[in-house]
Order: C-alpha cells, then structure tokens, then sequence
C-alpha cells in the first residue's frame, strides 16, 4: 500500500539501499516491472543502470514499507533491463491499482514542482526544502512555494430521472470514445461556479441540483479532478465546436465507448449505470 510521506526529502543516487521501488518517467511514459503479467514499481536495483550516478531522486512515501522515489529519466533509446517495460502512463494507470497510481502522480507532480523551482523567483537564491512543510522556501527573502494543485471539475448531467447521461466526444480523442464534461477552476471562482461556467460554455445547456462524487489526482500535468453529478435544467445540449465535436444523451443500452479505466470518468460513468 502506498502511503504519503510527509517529510520533504531528496534521495542522491549514491545513497539508494537497492530496495527502494522507484518510479521513472519520461514525459507521458512511465517504467513499470511486469514479471508475472503483474504491473508493480521496479527495485532501485533493477533500474540502477538507468540513473545518474550523481543524480537525485525525490522521495514521496513508502509503498508496502519500501521507500518510494522517483524522477524523470531518458527511456528512450536506451537498453530496458528484461522484466522491465515502459509503457504509456495512461495505459499503466489503466491496468494498475491506486497505489501506483497514487506514487507515479506524486513523483511526477513533485519532481516536475521541484525543477522548476531550483531558485527563488524573487531574488535569484537556490531554494531549500522546509523542514516543516510540503513547501520549498528561499533561505535569503524567505519565499514559500508549495506544489501546485489545478483543481478541474468533471461532471455527470443526468436527464429524465437519471436514466440519461450526457456524453461528449472530445476533439483530443484519439478514437470514438465519449467522455464528461470537464474543465479547469478558475481563479477566484467556487467550483460549483465553475461546473455552471463549463457546461453552458461547452454545451449551452443550465444544471441544477450539483452534487459532489468523489475526487481523483491526475497529472497530466497537475491537475485534482473533482467529480459532480448535476441535473439538466434548461436549454438544447449542443457541443462548442472547439473542445466538443459530438455530443448526446445516452442510456445504459445506448452507451458508447468510455474512457479506459483508471480514469476517474470511467468509475463515474461505470457507477451511474452499475456496470
Ligand atoms: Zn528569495
């Protein structure tokens, strides 16, 4: 089981036991160990060969009492040790339970926070971590920057008693897959706010009656999706033409493709209709 840990903390290469499971990335992949058909996160041991000598690697908690750490590295055009296979982060999360899950979005989302912070943005001084806090401070002026969390909203709006659900296909889909309406909190704004905002601006359509689900961290890049149910209120569901190409009530026996599981739309929509 993967669990947080809340002491801040770099871990150099030349430090590593052998036993830490450690999570590498590399833009949208990621290196799991498969023996066996079952995805888990690779030993140091196993994946020794593919850090810097003299690099580091971010410590984010334990995953079944190992250290768990990780950062970017090169996979591509390199020799994958056997047992070892770098697959698309998306398809991992898929085939994978939360705990990788979980590990993989936190080494991604604190490494990512912790290179573009080396100094401070105020004088120019490299940044420390705090000892107190999930937070990087500038020991010259004292500037705190803490990782940073874009709250997005995605929402299932149900019609005629919860027997329809409105499903939309994304422009970004690669395939004919239909998925919730979602988009990004702005600032300044509550997030019931932003449900209304997202839906009349993708869909013209009001809701009414906005009820929270349950949540998921997703990093691609940094985001925490935050899921609603809400119920249509007024006006003709029609997609935006910029994000949205096709849109449309469906039932449990009308249901289109869903977004792959490991996905918070998959156990939404999965959910509503007791699949
Ligand atoms: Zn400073």
């Amino acid at each position: 089981m993967f669990t947080i840990s809340q002491v801040n903390k770099e871990l150099p290469v030349s430090e590593l036991t052998g036993q830490e499971r450690v999570v590498l990335f590399n833009r949208r992949d990621v290196l799991l160990s498969t023996a066996n058909g079952v995805n888990s996160l690779p030993l140091a041991d196993d994946v020794r060969g593919l850090l810097p000598a003299d690099g580091m690697l971010m410590a984010v908690g334990t995953i079944d009492g190992a250290i768990c750490c990780g950062t970017s590295a090169q996979l591509e055009d390199v020799d994958i040790p056997a047992g070892l296979s770098v697959k698309p982060t998306r398809i991992a999360f898929a085939e994978s339970g939360p705990d990788i899950m979980n590990a993989v979005s936190r080494v991604r989302e604190m490494s990512t926070w912790r290179r573009q912070h080396r100094l401070c943005g105020g004088c120019g001084t490299p940044m420390s971590f705090s000892d107190t806090d999930l937070a990087l401070v500038c020991p010259q002026c004292g500037e705190r920057y803490y990782p940073q969390i874009a709250p997005a909203v995605i929402v299932a709006i149900t019609r005629n008693g919860r027997k329809e659900l409105l499903l939309a296909h994304n422009k970004r889909f690669t395939d004919r897959t239909f998925g919730l309406i979602a988009g990004f909190v702005e600032t300044g704004e509550t997030v019931e706010q932003a449900v209304r905002r997202e839906i009349m601006e993708e869909t013209g359509i009001a809701v009414k009656n906005i009820r929270y689900l349950s949540s998921q961290p997703w990093p691609f890049p940094n985001s925490l999706m935050l899921a609603f149910e809400a119920e249509w209120e007024s006006g003709e569901a029609k997609p935006d033409g910029t994000e949205l190409v096709e849109i449309g009530w469906f039932t449990r026996e009308t249901l289109p493709t869903i977004p792959a599981p490991g996905s918070i739309a998959h156990k939404v929509i999965t959910q509503f209709f007791n699949l």
